[in-house]
């Protein structure tokens, strides 16, 4: 008896095992036609908080192929209803259903899907705190302080919490598993709250190395253990004095020296926003070795400009353009906004 119900498990969990290999060897095939048909990446980043923008979105497909897009990263963070930690879901978020249903429809249009998760920072959002650090207070790298988040731009985690990272690989799986993903994007731009005086393990600490330890704990999750790709925003790896910029899209809070201790396979997008002659955190970024997706927004001369400027660059590593809309487009007219068409149109 107690033979069989052994037998029955081994053969329910080698079910499972041949059913998940099934379903990477069926994704495996996908994206390596994808890759062979696709040699640059013609991105547009969207927001998608909810079915309804699932559903709008799934409509837009046809017209967004027909504009060349090839590529959809869609930022999702807490808006998903998660069943792993129901407690961090945003109300109303996207569903797997629907996740799994618009995966389906973008692979039909040789569209490939990036699911987005911001971590470390952006953990909150004017007076709005994350559903994480709302139920985990603890995991906050300023307990307690900025009361009704005054005075700072966004909350952060601490890279150190001993039980962070369980939570945040949870809700990554959940959201890669739902959209079937081959990469996953984690973010990780304009943190300003980082080896924090206000936090027991991290005052004093060296903030390249706390960035570099976020990134390279997410890298052996994501990519070594789920051999997904990963992709992650550029700016605290790029040093305002040496690039002379702003505290935005370079940094001035110390993180810069992460860029030498992260792995070289992760994809950089390097966002860059005003029209400008000369961008040099591309070939900074490629001959440090990594491949670099170049990132604009609006206005629309200075998506043109960088979308020149990388062009010319002529570097294998330089996988494409990325286009944000950061909410100035709404989804259903995405496919006819300048920044996107007028720019993607150069990288056919
Ligand atoms: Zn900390």
């Amino acid at each position: 008896m107690a033979k069989s119900r052994h037998g029955k498990r081994w053969a329910f969990v080698l079910a499972l095992f041949c059913w998940a290999a099934g379903v990477h060897t069926e994704a495996g095939e996908w994206l390596d036609a994808w890759r062979t048909t696709n040699r640059v990446w013609r991105g547009v980043h969207l927001m998608v908080n909810n079915d309804e923008a699932v559903t709008a979105l799934e409509d837009q497909l046809p017209k967004l192929a027909a504009v060349g897009v090839n590529t959809l990263i869609l930022e999702v963070n807490y808006n998903f209803d998660f069943e792993s930690l129901p407690e961090l879901n945003a109300p109303g978020g996207v569903t797997a259903a629907h996740a799994g249903k618009l995966t389906a429809a973008a692979r039909t249009l040789g569209i490939r899907l990036i699911p987005q998760f911001n971590c470390l920072g952006h953990q909150s959002w004017s007076k709005t705190t994350s559903p994480l650090l709302t139920k985990h207070p603890e995991f906050d790298e300023t307990p307690g302080q900025f009361p009704g988040n005054t005075n700072i731009y966004c909350r952060s985690w601490c890279p150190q919490h001993p039980d962070i990272n369980l939570v945040v690989f949870a809700l990554i799986d959940e959201l890669a598993e739902a959209f079937e993903a081959d990469a996953f994007h984690v973010g990780l731009d304009e943190v300003f709250l980082i080896a924090s005086d206000h936090c027991p393990r991290c005052k004093g600490g060296d903030p390249a190395k706390l960035f570099a330890k976020a990134v390279n704990d997410l890298h052996r999750h994501i990519v070594e253990r789920r051999k997904l790709e990963m992709l992650m925003w550029g700016d605290r790896l790029l040093d305002a004095k040496a690039m002379k910029g702003g505290e935005w899209e370079y940094a001035k809070n110390g993180t810069a020296g992460a860029v030498n201790l992260i792995p070289k396979d992760i994809v950089i997008c390097d966002w860059h926003y005003e029209k400008q002659t000369n961008y040099p955190s591309v070939p900074f970024l490629l001959a440090k070795g990594f491949r670099v997706w170049p990132s604009s927004w609006q206005p629309l001369a200075g998506a043109k400009a960088f979308s020149a400027f990388s062009r010319d660059q002529m570097n294998s590593r330089l996988v494409g353009f990325l286009c944000t809309t950061w909410g100035k487009v709404s989804i259903d007219a995405v496919a006819e906004w300048p920044p996107v068409v007028e720019v993607l149109a150069d990288w056919k």
